[in-house]
């Protein structure tokens, strides 16, 4: 068998699955949860469940093709199961029993801080909109602070500051981070912002104070859509060049950008245009990352985008976007996750909480007004809000039956997003998960190719000189500390010669020069004789002598 393992299963699944066992009397087929991908050595199989990845030669696809059940490694791995295995079952089972050995982390380590629910912009799409519009005042960050350094253990702290505006509230981050400072405790930060207000002092703030280490801008439109979608509350000014000037200002202070660009069924093309700006303008910085996201999950607008015909025309625009940006070098879409999902977000994680500008807390920022968990100013949690945020909900598509992904998909029956499968999912899943492979395979042999030069480079460093060459069918190689003699054709005096110096204790191994390298049977001899090398010296010595009158 030279079934090639090119990625190993990760841990618990590795150890919890161990070897399937083998029924005498079953007919195999392909888990569902395996992605193929031919390649020119053969065929790639990527478990999706375990995180194996497989490399079957040409000879093995054959047989994978007309039998897989001839490669009986695939049933040990689990690629192949009985016909009427319940897979879906098999993966849930695993989840629990890692959500159940995964120890939870101590302490509330994540925040989603909302410095305001009020904004200069006003999105016709924000799901914020109706929604009362506070600042947080200064009194609440101060207790937001002091709550953050009471419940981090010690450990560094990751904030998202999100809005509203984040940055129409910008004295409280400030407040927070200086707080945080003076009581030691390490923190970075993200942000989602429009980016109007990150002028360049705000930008030497958010780097010597905030520890900005990522933003997130969303762009939803070429300079007229953008201005009017946007309807920034700011008079005679070009909203759209201002954030694109400070976009630029946030890749010069080197924090990695992501551009959120949202389609509908109207602005593809326009997006397109947004797309081609954007790489005209910072295509050469490696921290600028644009994406396009379907606005699926907005109830006011995903009727209309379920209907078909609209919802093939978006996904067909967005990867349009996606190949352009791929093709540029500034997309990479990274969906394989090499862990067991053991949570789905911040909602049913115990280490996050969402902060709001009035100190409630929540567990997801679509819960603004109500489902509250506790309070800035509380120290208990409502336990009863925590396991509502936790319920898995039934999983939303009949297709979820023989679906990839399923292993990475989790259905949090209070996520407002659960419905956003589509029926193209799973394909685009399956085409996606076969281009990442082809990376990764990609990486391996490149790191293969790596390894094997800098071996034969060391090699090449280390090899001896010839010592001398006595016939042409024997030669020896001195070492640092010890010689090494192999004969191309071993006679018997050699032989009986070996036999009288492993008798005094010098193993001399007889090889075949041309076959196996000198230097690999010498550091065989290396091993074995690093106390004796006297000895070693003087036997090789009258042995080479020995040899010589032969
Ligand atoms: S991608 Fe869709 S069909 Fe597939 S498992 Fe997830 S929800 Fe189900
Ligand atoms: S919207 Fe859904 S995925 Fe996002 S935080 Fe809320 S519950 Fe989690």
């Amino acid at each position: 068998m030279i079934m090639k393992t090119i990625l190993n299963p990760i841990k618990p699944y590795g150890k919890l699955l161990g070897k399937q066992k083998h029924k005498a009397d079953a007919s195999y087929r392909l888990m569902n949860f395996v992605v193929q991908t031919p390649v020119k050595e053969g065929l790639l199989l990527l478990h999706t469940m375990t995180k194996e990845m497989l490399l079957l030669s040409q000879e093995e696809q054959q047989v994978f093709e007309n039998n897989p059940a001839d490669l009986p490694e695939l049933i040990d791995k689990w690629y192949l199961v009985p016909n009427e295995h319940d897979d879906r079952k098999l993966s849930r089972q695993l989840r629990k029993v890692a959500q159940m050995v995964s120890k939870p982390q101590k302490g509330i380590t994540g925040y989603t801080i909302m410095t305001t629910s009020d904004c200069n912009a006003h999105c016709f799409y924000c799901y914020e909109l109706g929604q009362s519009r506070i600042p947080m005042s200064e009194e609440t960050a101060r207790q937001t602070a002091l709550f953050i350094i009471n419940h981090c253990e010690h450990k560094p702290v990751n904030i998202e500051w999100f809005g509203g505006e984040p940055l129409f509230n910008k004295p409280v981050i400030t407040l927070i981070c200086n707080l945080l400072k003076e009581a030691g405790v390490k923190y970075s930060s993200t942000m989602i912002t429009n980016g109007y207000l990150m002028d360049d002092e705000t930008l030497k703030e958010a780097k010597d104070l905030w520890n900005l280490k990522r933003v997130q801008i969303t762009i939803d439109g070429t300079e007229q859509t953008y201005n009017r979608v946007k309807a920034f509350i700011y008079k005679g000014v070009n909203a759209y060049e201002r954030v694109m000037n400070n976009i630029e200002g946030l890749l010069k202070a080197k924090i990695p950008v992501a551009i959120r660009m949202n389609i509908d069924m109207h602005n593809a093309e326009d997006l397109e245009k947004v797309a081609d700006y954007l790489h005209e303008r910072f295509g050469k910085s490696k921290l600028l990352s644009p994406y396009v996201h379907t606005l699926f999950e907005d109830e006011r607008i995903k009727v209309a985008v379920l209907q078909d015909e609209k919802r093939k025309v978006v996904l067909a625009q967005r990867k349009h976007i996606h190949d352009k940006l791929q093709k540029w070098g500034m997309y990479s879409p990274n969906t394989f996750e090499s862990f067991i999902k053991t949570s789905n977000c911040m909602a049913d994680s115990v280490n996050h909480l969402v902060v709001q500008p009035d100190g409630h807390f929540t567990k997801c920022e679509h819960y603004t007004d109500s489902h509250h968990v506790g309070h800035v100013f509380q120290e208990s949690f409502d336990e009863e809000m925590l396991a509502y945020f936790k319920a898995e909900a039934p999983e939303p598509q009949e297709a979820c039956a023989t679906c990839a992904k399923y292993p990475m998909c989790y259905f949090l029956s209070a996520c407002p997003n659960v419905n956003e499968c589509y029926p193209e999912m799973p394909d685009d899943y399956v085409h996606e998960m076969q281009k990442q492979t082809k990376e990764i395979y990609t990486r391996f042999l490149k790191s293969m190719k790596k390894a094997k030069k800098a071996k034969a480079e060391k090699m090449k460093e280390t090899k001896p000189k010839r010592f001398g060459v006595l016939s042409s069918k024997i030669e020896v190689v001195p070492l640092a500390s010890h010689y090494v003699v192999a004969f191309k054709d071993p006679t018997t005096l050699h032989i009986n010669k070996v036999m009288k110096l492993n008798a005094l204790g010098v193993d001399i191994l007889v090889g075949f020069v041309d076959e196996r390298p000198a230097q690999e049977l010498a550091s065989e001899l290396a091993k074995r004789y690093e106390t004796n090398l006297e000895n070693i010296l003087h036997e090789v010595t009258s042995f080479y002598d020995d040899l010589k009158s032969y």
